[in-house]
């Protein structure tokens, strides 16, 4: 098995940016695990599934067709049956009926080969809920990362308006809090630390402090 370093944690904690900037640096692949129930959420509304169709959800996400894009400054989009996808997957709508489908355990299931198929040589960075807990239990180096709700709110609200999108920084730390709700109290794989993760504060530390702080982690 070749290495792999996960990144969890809750939404806004700072994973995808610590994860791809890592990544970087290691010259490894990476899996933006939360994309992959994004695609398979965005696929649901386009397909008119209901979110409670759970043997039309779970066929659906065993024949979920999903690339990432390595080219320039298109690397990391998400490309679902041949079509790139851009910022559809990046709203909150997708993300809350992503969180929804990822509370069904045979939905999981369906997805976990998929996600353990992206650790090749030379490695693998993984971000996510659960890559520590349960997709890559062995992994040697393992990281909780975390910032005070409020702060995941104000970096989702930045992000956002960056993209041109407005939104109201209450209604964000509203459905913030209801997602990392859900994703802590569902039963299958609910989200928390592994064990052996070391968890990081990221609430008002820069990129830079961060990266350092996981890099000594996987040094170590
Ligand atoms: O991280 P992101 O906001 O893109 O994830 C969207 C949703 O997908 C999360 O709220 C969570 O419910 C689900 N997810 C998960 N397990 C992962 C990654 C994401 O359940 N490994």
């Amino acid at each position: 098995h070749s290495a792999v370093i996960t990144i969890d944690g809750p939404g806004g904690a700072g994973k995808g940016t610590i994860a791809r900037a890592l990544a970087q640096r290691l010259g490894f692949h990476l899996l933006d695990s939360g994309a992959i129930y994004r695609l398979l959420a965005l696929a649901s509304l386009r397909d008119g599934i209901a979110p409670d169709d759970l043997a039309g959800l779970t066929r659906r996400a065993e024949q979920l067709d999903i690339d990432f894009r390595t080219d320039g400054e298109h690397a990391g989009e998400a490309v679902l049956d041949g079509q790139p996808v851009a910022n559809a997957i990046r709203n909150e709508a997708c993300g809350e009926r992503a969180s929804v489908l990822a509370a069904l355990p045979p939905v999981r299931e369906a997805l976990k080969a998929r996600q353990r198929a992206f650790r090749q040589p030379p490695g693998l960075v993984a971000d996510g809920r659960d890559m520590g807990t349960v997709i890559f239990p062995d992994a040697p180096v393992k990281i909780f990362l975390t910032a005070s709700a409020e702060e995941r709110a104000r970096r989702r609200h930045k992000q956002l308006m960056e993209q041109g999108v407005t939104a109201s920084l209450d209604d964000l730390l509203t459905e913030l809090k209801a997602r990392d709700a859900r994703d802590s109290q569902r039963q299958t794989a609910p989200l928390r630390p592994a064990e052996d993760a070391v968890t990081v504060d990221t609430t008002g530390a820069s990129i830079d402090t961060v990266v350092q702080t996981v890099m000594e982690q996987a040094r170590a």
